[in-house]
């Protein structure tokens, strides 16, 4: 197993960036914001515990989050690459994903940090879109569907988050500064660490990755 991080604040373009990717390599997505809102959406444990902190804008605990992961990467094929979004966002998930991929005799090869100033996140959170069918992600007025509300990939009902709100958005830019900016310095310490302009479109932004990678 082979893995690299997308690292960014909320905003930062990780979730488009990721799915540009998807198309390009054979990178295995793996998003704990997306596989947390698809617990919630269920109802399963894991979801009912997640709730009220995704609300908040507030971190889920550690151990919900390598437990989901743990059992993500326990189920994937021995040779996958994985891209993780949104994960790891404190340095005790990083430790502990650090573990998990030892165990499973894998290595990190690349981390990206994706950088983009405060102004601009502010403003691509507050006009994202998501289609509830198949979570495809849209910006109004930068990354328009063709149909308004509609998804151009599936036809699905496209949503706001509801942690896409203005105050929990501010929460959610404090938590990164407070919690998961530190993890910078522990992959620069590694030398895996590759900051990428990332206020550009997703393709360049994409593109800029994948150099990096080959
Ligand atoms: P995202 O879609 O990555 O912006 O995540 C949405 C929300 O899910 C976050 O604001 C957190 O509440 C929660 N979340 C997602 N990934 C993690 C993680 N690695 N650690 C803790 N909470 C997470």
């Amino acid at each position: 197993m082979e893995a690299i991080i997308l690292l960014g604040a909320p905003g930062a373009g990780k979730g488009t960036v990721a799915e540009a990717l998807v198309k390009k390599t054979d990178l295995q997505h793996v998003s704990t914001g997306d596989m947390l809102r698809a617990a919630v959406k269920s109802g399963t444990e894991v979801g009912n515990k997640a709730r009220s902190f995704m609300e908040a804008g507030e971190l889920v605990p550690d151990d919900i989050i390598v437990g989901i992961v743990r059992e993500r990467l326990e189920a994937g094929a021995d040779d996958e690459r994985v891209m993780f979004d949104g994960f790891p966002r404190t340095l005790e998930q990083a430790r502990l994903l650090d573990e998990a991929i030892q165990d499973l005799k894998g290595y990190l090869t690349h981390v990206f940090l994706l950088e983009v100033p405060k102004d601009i996140l502010v403003q691509r959170i507050s006009g994202r879109r998501i289609c509830r069918q198949c979570g495809a992600v849209y910006h109004v007025p930068n990354l328009p569907p063709v149909k308004e509300g509609i998804c151009d990939k599936c036809g699905g009902e496209l949503y706001q988050r509801p942690d896409d709100n203005e105050e929990t958005v501010l929460n959610r830019l404090k938590v990164f500064e407070e919690q998961t900016a530190a993890l910078i310095n522990y992959y620069e310490q590694q030398g895996i660490l590759v900051r990428v302009d990332a206020a550009r479109t997703a393709d360049a932004t994409r593109d800029a990755v994948l150099a990096e990678m080959s």
